[in-house]
């Protein structure tokens, strides 16, 4: 089956997601044969069943967590019952950072038992699902511990730029052919969220063949995503996308 990336949601930021402004379901990632779930967030379930054709949760083989904000983990207990069919078929493994398991952890205990295995990320961590092999290369900085992901599949490397306030070398961990960039504002801030001006440094060091933004914050919105796509495409002399919900990329 062809390799592609389902943005079942392209929410970023509070208002965004209170108001389902965009949806804030996470992206569903089928590469080289595994299916990998990332970042559920609400209304994660109800989004795969809503796709046309629509995706089954049974076909996951991992979900995967960058951080344990709201809107990057919200579904994550529905997903994992919809992937054990409600812990019938113990199946699969959650990636994600200590938080989500301790303290005031985002992953209900019971519902761990259903996996095959919880993975706590560490930085520079590798890890494989299937045939697919992952690293979380860098601890981003975003307040709470959050990581994001560079795959290698056969014929493609993939990264997925989480949330964070831009660090200076942050090209070096994400060279890869694909690159999704969760693009919170239009305009630098004091958040610790990457702006179009810092997404605009990164194009240029790491020039990859594409680069998906998502994540939208309101302002972005009112921006318009798809302008700031061509203004990037222009300027870094790279193919730039804006996501939208339900839009399939295959590669
Ligand atoms: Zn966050």
């Amino acid at each position: 089956m062809a390799n592609f990336i389902k943005f079942l949601g392209t929410a970023g930021a509070r208002i965004v997601v209170a108001r389902q402004l965009r949806s804030s379901a996470g992206i569903w990632l089928s590469l080289d044969g595994s299916n990998i779930y990332i970042d559920p967030g609400p209304g994660a379930l109800a989004k795969c069943f809503a796709a046309r054709p629509k995706l089954d949760p049974m076909d996951l083989d991992a979900i995967l967590l960058s951080h344990n904000h709201l809107d990057h983990a919200g579904d994550v207990n529905a997903m994992i019952e919809a992937m054990t069919l409600g812990g019938h078929k113990k199946k699969g493994t959650v990636f994600a950072p200590i938080s989500a398991f301790e303290g005031d952890p985002i992953i209900l205990k019971y519902v761990r038992k259903y996996l095959d295995k919880t993975t706590v990320l560490k930085e520079k961590g590798k890890y494989k699902v299937g045939s697919v092999s992952f690293e979380t290369p860098v601890k981003h900085v975003h307040g709470i511990e959050t990581f994001g992901f560079k795959f290698k599949g056969k014929g493609a490397t993939l990264s997925y730029i989480s949330d964070t306030r831009f660090f200076d070398d942050m090209h070096r961990y994400y060279k890869s052919d694909i690159l999704i960039i969760s693009v919170l504002k239009d305009k630098p801030s004091n958040l610790d969220h990457l702006c179009v001006d810092d997404v605009e440094k990164i194009l240029k060091e790491i020039r990859p063949k594409t680069a998906i933004l998502t994540h939208f914050g309101r302002f972005m919105l009112d921006a318009g995503p798809e302008k700031m796509a061509a203004r990037l495409s222009r300027d870094c002399n790279t193919r730039v996308i804006a996501a939208r919900d339900g839009m399939t990329f295959k590669f």
